[in-house]
């Protein structure tokens, strides 16, 4: 049998679900289980080669690979499968190894075959929003499940799976690679180049925005096909700590509100510069001050916002306004639209699964508590939308979220942040 007839059959068996055959496919591991008492399928290693255990022959058997010092299974490497080989393989693809495990541990095990398979990257966010948009209350029996929609017996299957899959980081995920720990010369090279250049005018914010955008874009790029590719993944990775520590520190936030200091052109690798010793000294007072100040900030607001809105009522179902927020409803977002009303000629208009067909790619006014007519501090119920017209007990607290946000956005600032240029939507500010 040759590695991949074996890996595809040692996965129908349910060998994905022991953290044991895992490591010993994509790693060199020392045996410490005597011959006999390895289980059916299971997979053996020994200085002779990769073997698997036969339940047939009752013994092991070896797998046509010869040894030669490295793991069974590279990381990188692709399998073809053919469609039905596994159950969540509907067509003939090549893939790699580890999608075809992964879909096996985080979407195979939890929902069957519900999940289709994805060859690429897996968005988890937007698998857990949809979750989240389709859950509900555990059926009776198995059989009576719909297939569209996710049950909490599932989601624990989905958050066992989660845990189980974090074992694997050692063996798929690097923490470094030599050019992680260094930076292209080239990018330093063109970073004297654009700081030290009299036209332009660093101090300027847009200005340091766009130079510190192409510097950062030409060190992201230089990471093309390196290991570390994998790794360095968050947002902040390379705008932020890649470029504070290799390209420059900049502009840190200043004592004032909204201020900044003056651009700081070494980076923390340069070492300080001493010369500008004020300006670090500044920021770092500023980023522990805010982080008191501003925290307080949010839940000062929050009180206040939840004893200006303990008296809001819902007095009446409809106030009749013929103002509303702009939306456009689309097929990602639609499900978030039903059971609110649009304004329509004739009133009022709820969007339903029966009638969202004929709203989509179309901008619809959407009914608003911001918009709402009925006299302050009191939202009739259409303006408040499905959600929270069903609970008009909680509406002091909703009306307080305004608190947490700004809590949230506060300690998010005193992080470490990079400086970018964004276009402003005030329709979607406003809405
Ligand atoms: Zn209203």
């Amino acid at each position: 049998m040759d590695k991949r007839e074996y890996f595809i059959r040692a996965l129908n068996e349910g060998l994905y679900r022991d953290k044991r055959w895992v490591l010993r496919m994509f790693s060199l591991v020392r045996e410490n289980q005597k011959e006999d008492q390895v289980p059916d399928w299971m997979a053996y290693q020994s200085t002779g080669g990769f073997f698997y255990k036969d339940p047939e022959a009752g013994r092991l058997v070896q797998l046509d690979e010869k040894p030669n010092g490295k793991p069974l299974i590279d990381y990188d490497e692709d399998i073809f499968i053919k469609k039905g080989e596994l159950p969540f393989i509907t067509e003939d693809m090549t893939t790699k190894y580890r999608r075809v495990l992964l879909h096996a541990v985080m979407f195979w095990y939890p929902f069957g075959t519900k999940e289709k398979f994805t060859n690429g990257q897996v968005d988890l966010g937007k698998f857990e929003t949809r979750i989240a948009k389709n859950f509900a209350d555990d059926a009776e029996t198995q059989e009576a499940e719909l297939p569209e929609l996710y049950y909490p017996r599932q989601l624990e299957l989905y958050y066992e799976a989660g845990s189980y899959l974090r074992s694997f980081a050692m063996l798929f995920v690097p923490a470094a690679s030599p050019k992680s720990l260094s930076i292209d010369p080239a990018v330093l090279k063109r970073r004297d180049e654009l700081l030290n250049d009299p036209n332009i005018n660093i101090d300027d914010q847009a200005i340091a925005a766009q130079v510190e955008a192409e510097l950062v874009k030409m060190d992201k790029d230089s990471f093309k096909g390196d290991l570390a590719e994998r790794f360095l993944i968050s947002k902040k990775d390379f705008p932020v700590i890649r470029k504070k520590r290799m390209i420059a520190v900049g502009s840190e936030s200043g004592l004032r509100d909204g201020s900044k200091t003056p651009y700081i052109k070494a980076s923390l690798d340069d070492g300080i510069d001493i010369q500008r010793f004020p300006d670090y000294n500044n920021g770092m007072r500023s980023g522990s001050y805010k982080r008191g100040v501003e925290t307080q900030a949010g839940g000062e607001l929050f009180k206040w916002l939840i004893r200006q809105a303990l008296n809001i009522q819902m007095p009446m179902d409809d106030c009749g306004t013929k103002i509303g927020m702009p939306d456009i409803i689309d097929d990602a977002n639609k499900t978030q639209f039903l059971g609110y009303s649009i304004i329509g000629e004739k009133g009022p208009i709820i969007l339903a699964e029966d009638n969202i067909g004929s709203y989509l790619g179309k901008t619809v006014l959407r009914r608003s508590p911001a918009t709402c007519r009925t006299g302050a501090p009191d939202y009739c119920a259409t303006c408040l939308g499905p959600k929270l017209s069903s609970n008009p007990d909680a509406l002091p607290v909703a009306f307080s979220q305004f608190g947490n946000d700004v809590m949230l956005e506060s300690m998010g600032a005193m992080h470490g942040k990079s400086l970018e240029i964004a276009l402003f939507d005030i329709v979607e500010q406003a809405s």
